[in-house]
């Protein structure tokens, strides 16, 4: 097999918000940290190979200091992997083929520009998709049949979690306040398999 050692990490800058690729070889990786340097002349942090890993350490969007570390055949064989932070789960960034991360740019600031404008409350939503993405980071998010498969539809004024595997659901509203409140208490999120059930009904609180 043939391993293309040229890859590209792309992160959204603090400072000017604007997402910046990083394209870099891992011939150089393995010799020199790569700094990551945005065009605003914001230095974000650096990827650099420790021992048999990568290790990601850079400022996330609201400022946080994240450090990520990614093994070898991750950053070689997967074309690409979204970066999120470890404390909240926003997105950062993706990392992979030049060609798949140059693509996600495109595509995934397109999709944000043109949904947040249809949303009910865009201000809700985007705390509950921080909260899901949160839970789903700490594989909080499941389904309890033979091939659990979690996705997330997301609508103007609610998301749902459907298991592609056996069509489960679970709706959750994503348009109040009182919303918001709810999934806050949500400790964790397990659909029954072949079933659709409102989150108010079942999930249960934290305390
Ligand atoms: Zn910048
Ligand atoms: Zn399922």
């Amino acid at each position: 097999m043939i391993v293309n050692s040229e890859r590209a990490i792309a992160l959204t800058c603090p400072a000017c918000q604007v997402i910046q690729e990083h394209p870099f070889s891992l011939f150089t990786i393995s010799r020199q940290p790569l700094q990551l340097l945005c065009r605003c002349g914001f230095s974000q942090g650096h990827l650099r190979k420790l021992k048999r890993n990568y290790e990601l350490d850079v400022l996330g969007v609201d400022g946080d200091r994240v450090r990520l570390l990614l093994s070898r055949n991750e950053l070689i064989r997967t074309p690409l992997r979204n970066i999120f932070s470890t404390k909240n789960g926003q997105e950062l960034g993706y990392i992979g083929s030049p060609e798949a991360v140059q693509e996600a740019i495109v595509t995934g600031s397109r999709d944000f520009v043109a949904e947040s404008g249809d949303f009910a409350n865009p201000q809700i939503m985007r705390e509950i998709l921080a909260m899901l993405q949160d839970l789903a980071e700490q594989h909080k998010i499941r389904c309890e049949c033979e091939h659990p498969s979690v996705g997330i539809d997301i609508y103007a004024d609610k998301v749902e979690l459907v298991c592609a595997f056996c069509g489960s659901m679970v709706v959750i509203g994503a348009s109040t306040h009182k919303h918001q409140e709810r999934l806050s208490r949500v400790s964790e999120i397990i659909m029954e398999p072949c079933t659709a059930q409102y989150l108010e009904e079942w999930l249960k609180p934290l305390t």
